[in-house]
């Protein structure tokens, strides 16, 4: 785990699996106004993990922001399943998606962005998404799509 502090904000980088062992759930928090968490080297997460991380949310400071960056698709299938994986205020602020090419089946792994491929519901409008288009397979030139169900992968914007 990295951390970097520049005064109220907090940059933390996690690697490997989150269960008991993971060194965020011991990190004070309180003094911070903004939490950026990135999960790009996450590899799974196990259920005492699970609860561990539900725990360790509750103690985000209520006045703080949470952003999870370059969220693996294990943790955004957490996401959608688990209720209160994230918690009310925090924003995905982007994931790593699969994709799949249609001619010869080469997986690539997409980065999606909020307010470029998704936007959050709020009071005023409603969720959206617009996924990359016209993405090419690195190997044969052919269409990649995207390797997941879309609607229910995103299930995340609606507002709880
Ligand atoms: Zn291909």
């Amino acid at each position: 785990m990295n951390t970097k502090i520049n005064g109220s904000l907090i940059e933390i980088s996690l690697e490997g699996p989150i269960s008991e062992k993971t060194s965020l759930f011991d990190i004070n928090l309180q003094t911070y106004k903004e939490i950026k968490l990135n999960l790009s080297k996450v590899t799974f997460i196990n259920s005492i993990g699970v609860k561990n991380w539900i725990l360790w949310t509750l103690r985000v400071p209520k006045n703080a922001k949470l952003y999870l960056e370059e969220c693996p698709f294990v943790i955004v299938n957490q996401v959608n399943i688990v209720h209160g994986f994230v918690p009310q205020g925090a924003a995905i602020t982007s994931f790593l998606a699969p994709y799949l090419c249609d001619s010869c089946s080469h997986e690539q792994i997409v980065k999606l962005s909020q307010n470029v491929h998704y936007i959050y519901a709020s009071d005023q409008s409603q969720a959206s998404i617009k996924l990359p288009e016209d993405l090419k397979c690195a190997k044969c030139g052919g269409t990649m799509e995207p390797d997941f169900i879309v609607e229910k992968t995103f299930s995340f914007l609606k507002k709880s």
